[in-house]
């Protein structure tokens, strides 16, 4: 069942969201050579504790991985996709690709979002990966509207993408979400006729979040049970907002 919130609920998601921007867009001006994931971590633990949240993501319990996710950032870098761990030992260097992740609960409701960013000068090829990643996640929320359907955000995403000769990876979704960070529907980035394809109602909230891969599509997990790499080795992107469905269109809730 989705869970549609009413408008004090999307009140408190939207708090809860404005947190996770703000701690995004203070990790994305810290990103800088020479800096280690860990750093970004704790910079962003220190934010969420003093606005007085919980990290959504320590302790987060995925019966795959068998153990709780230490971290309260999942940060990416250049082929890891998503749920990379920070290590003052990983110095970020010029070229590199960032994806930062991070979500919170506060006042019962929680907020997800994720950006890439560079480090400084990248490739053009890396820098068209970002930029199509990113347009692949607007395109997709200005189709956040009721009496849309969940498949015309899943194609949205898929059909950009590839139209820009990347991929996308199907092991990993978004998500409704509210009271729990993960709900019903999953939205994955493509459309999977195997699941079914609900109408878009007021109140409902989705965690979109296309993965983009420059090569081949496929991924595996190291051997952290946590890390999602590319097979191929080459780039992946992400990008991650939290958006209500309401009469007036979408509201993203992650972002002023
Ligand atoms: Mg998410
Ligand atoms: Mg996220």
């Amino acid at each position: 069942m989705i869970v549609r919130k009413n408008q004090a609920e999307l009140e408190k998601m939207r708090a809860a969201g404005l947190l996770v921007y703000q701690v995004l867009d203070t990790l994305k001006k810290m990103v800088a050579e020479g800096v280690s994931t860990l750093d970004l971590e704790m910079t962003a633990e220190k934010m969420i504790v003093a606005a007085g949240a919980r990290p959504a993501f320590k302790g987060y319990a995925n019966p795959q991985a068998g153990s709780k996710f230490p971290y309260v950032l999942c940060v990416s870098v250049n082929d890891e996709i998503v749920h990379g761990m920070p290590s003052e030992k990983k110095i970020l260097k010029r070229g590199d690709i960032v994806s930062l992740d991070t979500g919170v609960q506060l006042n019962g409701y929680y907020g997800d979002s994720a950006v890439t960013v560079a480090v400084g000068e990248i490739t053009p090829e890396a820098q068209r990966l970002l930029d199509v990643t990113r347009e692949s996640l607007e395109l997709a929320i200005e189709k956040v509207r009721p009496g849309n359907r969940l498949f015309d955000i899943c194609g949205t995403v898929e059909q950009h993408v590839i139209a820009n000769g990347f991929t996308v990876v199907r092991e990993f979704v978004g998500h409704g979400i509210g009271t729990q960070m993960h709900e019903e529907p999953q939205i994955p980035n493509y459309v999977d006729r195997r699941n079914e394809n609900p109408r878009l109602k007021e109140g409902m909230v989705l965690a979109i979040e296309p993965m983009v891969n420059a090569g081949a599509a496929g991924s595996r997990v190291k051997a952290d049970k946590w890390t999602a790499v590319t097979e191929d080795g080459k780039y992946s992107a992400h990008f991650e907002h939290t958006v209500a469905v309401t009469a007036n269109g979408p509201w993203v809730l992650t972002r002023p």
